[in-house]
């Protein structure tokens, strides 16, 4: 699903490499945190995989296709397959939870009758089924990440990534929406997880992907938040 072959990224104008021949491999249907302090490599990892940058050496396969090589018309594909989860969620504030969802769906193309039937469902996923007409605006930090979530799984993606998913939440509420991608993992799509939260890594036990300054550094079945050299 997704294969790294001493992949390395260099910010233009940067004077050290963000990401240093990192070589891992995901299979289907894996859950899969990466940790490792702030400005440890984690978000380029996960930029480098929807295309948002291009590697400097190296390779960086994603669905058997390696991403740099991808042409500029198979990125909307490439894109539709991976649902985006968000530290700061992301969302159109002043429109409701079913608008927000529903808009993934018509870039798209989905039709009318899809949508209507699609949208409901997936709101009733993440536990918001009373709310699908409320404003974001309105909702609490962890219903809108219920949003987030719902909106990543709309078009059935064969991958999600969050990045730091529950950086904003309190700890019980970080809990729920964990457990949520867990679930969402269960009903058969890969996760990617990039985070902070110690509890939640500790708690999981699954892979755990280490970085240290742009090093993979371990990689653990059942990991634990720190990692022993
Ligand atoms: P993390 O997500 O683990 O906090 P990042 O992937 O954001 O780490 O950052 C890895 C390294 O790349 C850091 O040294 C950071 O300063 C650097 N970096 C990130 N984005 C840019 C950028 N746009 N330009 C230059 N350097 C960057």
């Amino acid at each position: 699903m997704v294969e790294a072959k001493n992949l390395c990224m260099k910010y233009d104008k940067s004077e050290r490499f963000a990401l240093e021949n990192l070589t891992f491999q995901i299979d289907r249907g894996e859950f899969v945190f990466f940790v490792g302090s702030s400005g440890a490599g984690k978000s380029t990892i996960l930029k480098l995989m929807i295309r948002e940058l291009k590697p400097t050496e190296g390779t960086l396969k994603v669905f058997g296709r390696n991403v740099a090589r991808l042409p500029r018309h198979r990125l909307p594909y490439l894109r539709r397959n991976i649902g985006m989860v968000f530290q700061d969620f992301r969302l159109m504030e002043e429109r409701t939870a079913y608008d927000n969802v529903a808009f993934a769906m018509i870039v798209t193309g989905a039709s009318r009758k899809e949508i209507s039937k699609r949208v409901p469902h997936v709101l009733g996923l993440v536990g918001l089924h009373e709310k699908n007409m409320t404003r974001v605006c309105d909702l609490s930090g962890g219903e809108q990440q219920r949003v987030g979530l719902a909106r990543a799984i709309v078009n059935r993606p064969a991958m999600i990534i969050a990045d730091e998913p529950t950086g904003n939440l309190d700890p019980g509420t970080s809990l729920d929406i964990m457990t949520l991608l867990r679930s969402i993992n269960l009903r058969g799509s890969t996760v990617l997880v990039a985070t902070h939260n110690r509890e939640i890594v500790d708690r999981f036990k699954k892979r755990v992907l280490y970085l240290e300054n742009g090093k993979l550094v371990g990689d653990e079945q059942k990991g634990i938040y720190t990692h022993v050299h």
